[in-house]
């Protein structure tokens, strides 16, 4: 059986024609299937056409989160609930080709426990946004050893995988991340992202700010040192500066000497207050790992969680 999860936000225009042609697609691939749809807290009408797609289709279940908790806790929840013995994640507005279903199932058939679909070119951006992710990558890759470049989503796991990604007890995933971090076999495929059809990237740039910091503190702690390098080097730069000063001093030839003074403060101001600034940002996720709160409020479900059972045996 596969399953297949797919986050939902605000997707109510989108979500019934996505849905149809999954279906068509994995009853074509005549796989059994399981659909988890999750619901992160939609303020549309999304979750009343999800309850109504659980109504018609068999196999399809729908939970809903108490309130918008982010893509990567969707992606979560429906890990939780995937009975199948692989499991596709996918978004919700076609903009990941479900015709790669197929010829990731084959490569999982071969064995491949990761099939990875990676982005052949990003579809149409803004400059600034694909100047943002480039940044990312880029810094992400020094970080953290992982090279996520053009890496999506969008993934076919085998059941153990799914496995290994549910028993990481951190709250705040970076689910690409985690995903290249488990290891086992893998493989990708290439797809061309295609343009959305309804509505518009539900990713705002305050939210895309917060997913980046989450997944560099989550995957290094070089920041964190790299403050206490730049202390070295003001250090090294102080004795200097302060060797110099005393021999003018000795020489009498101190006058003046306000511009160092309030270049100094300055930079060093900025330094410290950067380095409290990083030293802040991974306090804060020690707080919130440590706050040990769930990932997510599911507040509704509908639809017949379908057991292997009851699949195979009807
Ligand atoms: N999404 C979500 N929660 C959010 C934002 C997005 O579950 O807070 C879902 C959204 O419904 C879609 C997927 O994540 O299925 C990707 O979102 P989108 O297409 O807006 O992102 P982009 O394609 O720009 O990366
Ligand atoms: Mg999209």
């Amino acid at each position: 059986m596969l399953t297949v999860v797919i986050p939902v936000y605000n997707e109510e225009k989108q979500i019934e024609k996505t849905v149809s042609v999954i279906c068509e697609m994995l009853q074509k691939a005549s796989e059994q299937y399981q659909l988890v749809l999750v619901d992160d807290g939609s303020r549309d009408q999304t979750w009343q056409v999800l309850k109504s797609l659980s109504d018609n289709i068999t196999g399809l279940e729908a939970i809903r989160f108490s309130r918008n908790f982010g893509k990567e806790a969707a992606i979560m929840a429906g890990l939780s609930r995937a009975r199948g013995d692989a499991c596709v994640i996918m978004d919700a507005d076609l903009q990941h080709p479900p015709e790669l279903i197929p010829q990731m199932l084959e490569l999982w058939k071969k064995g491949i426990e990761v099939v990875e679909a990676v982005k052949e070119d990003r579809g149409r951006e803004s400059s600034f946004s694909r100047l943002g992710a480039s940044l990312f990558y880029k810094i992400m890759h020094r970080l953290s050893g992982f090279n996520l470049e053009n890496a999506s989503d969008f993934k076919l796991l085998d059941k153990k995988v799914v496995q290994a990604l549910l028993q990481m007890p951190e709250k705040e995933t970076f689910f690409r991340g985690l995903s290249a971090w488990v290891g086992y076999s893998r493989a990708e495929v290439f797809f061309k992202v295609p343009e959305r059809e309804t509505g518009k990237s539900r990713w705002s740039p305050l939210k895309l700010i917060r997913l980046a910091i989450g997944a560099f503190t989550s995957f290094s702690s070089l920041p964190l040192q790299f403050v206490t390098f730049i202390g070295i080097l003001f250090l090294i730069g102080s004795v200097v500066l302060g060797i110099q000063t005393l021999a003018m001093k000795l020489r009498g030839l101190a006058i003046g000497g306000f511009t160092t003074v309030i270049l100094l403060l300055l930079i060093i101001g900025s330094c410290l207050m950067i380095s409290l600034g990083m030293i802040g940002m991974y306090i804060a996720r020690i707080y919130n790992e440590v706050k040990a709160r769930p990932r997510f409020i599911i507040s509704e479900e509908c639809g017949h969680p379908v057991t292997r059972s009851s699949i195979t045996n009807p």
